[in-house]
């Protein structure tokens, strides 16, 4: 009797294993090597506070994450599946934007600034992605929409222009359309920098009430506080790499590492 060969199978995926895991990313723009060997994991429902200096590769890093730019090497998984690439024989290739478009749906963002359309309702940028990226009838993406805007405190605001908001509200907004994608993971890069500090409080809160209602978030920040308050892990990032990964307490009380306790120096 001759032996069948073996299908090489992917190990299953449990929701006990991370839902997201970083590989040995690397990204460089012309000769600068930004993202030197990025590695790390985050569990389903878990919120990771990212700290790190102007310049360090923060930014780079989550536009990889949310596949609008391809990495020079290494790995994202997605609940045990690479993102943003396909296997050809040995070796890995860039999805078409066509494949990358259906996989960035499972990967919200939130920028520093916003990015709402001016000419667009509120209501309008929430739905956007609804109706024009999954083809959701106008009805049901106008109803989801309303719910996530309810969600972030906003239905009242719903008819109102990006310029008739405040910026906490437009950023709330911005929240709201990135949620109402029903994504695994929410990444967040630095969401109150751009804000007047009066204005920061309500965007956190919003935050803060995501992280409890169990969403998988990681937050590029300078919110110190919050990282310590909502974070189940704070990372510090440094020229592109992670230098210390901890728990709040750790983090902030008991550093391993120098370059932690110089740049905690500075921020507290
Ligand atoms: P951070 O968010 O930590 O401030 P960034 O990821 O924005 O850092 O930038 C890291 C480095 O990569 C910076 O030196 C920046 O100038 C460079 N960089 C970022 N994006 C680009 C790009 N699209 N083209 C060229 N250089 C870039
Ligand atoms: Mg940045």
């Amino acid at each position: 009797m001759t032996q069948m060969p073996q299908p090489t199978e992917a190990p299953v995926w449990t929701p006990a294993d991370p839902v997201l895991q970083v590989r040995n990313l690397h990204k460089s723009y012309q000769d600068q090597h930004v993202l030197r060997g990025v590695e790390f994991d985050i569990h389903q429902g878990q919120v990771k506070a990212v700290l790190g200096p102007s310049g360090s590769g923060k930014s780079t890093m989550l536009r990889l994450m949310a596949l609008l730019e391809p990495a020079n090497d290494g790995e994202i998984l997605l609940r045990g599946r690479p993102l943003g690439v396909r296997e050809r024989g040995a070796t890995t290739v860039p999805l078409p934007e066509r494949e990358l478009a259906k996989e960035r749906r499972d990967i919200g963002m939130v920028f520093q600034k916003f990015n709402l359309f001016p000419h667009l309702s509120a209501c309008r940028n929430v739905m956007l992605g609804l109706t024009s990226v999954q083809s959701v009838p106008h009805k049901e993406a106008e109803e989801r929409a309303m719910a996530m805007l309810e969600r972030v405190g906003l239905s009242h605001r719903a008819g109102h222009y990006p310029s008739e908001l405040s910026g906490g509200q437009q950023q709330r907004v911005a929240i709201a359309r990135a949620l109402v994608m029903n994504p695994s993971v929410l990444l967040f890069d630095e969401p109150t920098s751009a804000l007047d500090p009066e204005l920061v409080g309500e965007v956190l809160d919003v935050m803060e009430g995501l992280a409890n209602d169990g969403m998988t978030m990681i937050v590029v920040t300078h919110e110190v506080r919050f990282a310590r308050r909502v974070a189940d892990q704070v990372t510090l990032f440094d020229s592109g790499v992670i230098v210390e990964q901890a728990s709040p307490d750790e983090f902030f009380d008991n550093p391993q590492h120098q370059r932690t306790r110089k740049f905690l120096s500075h921020v507290h």
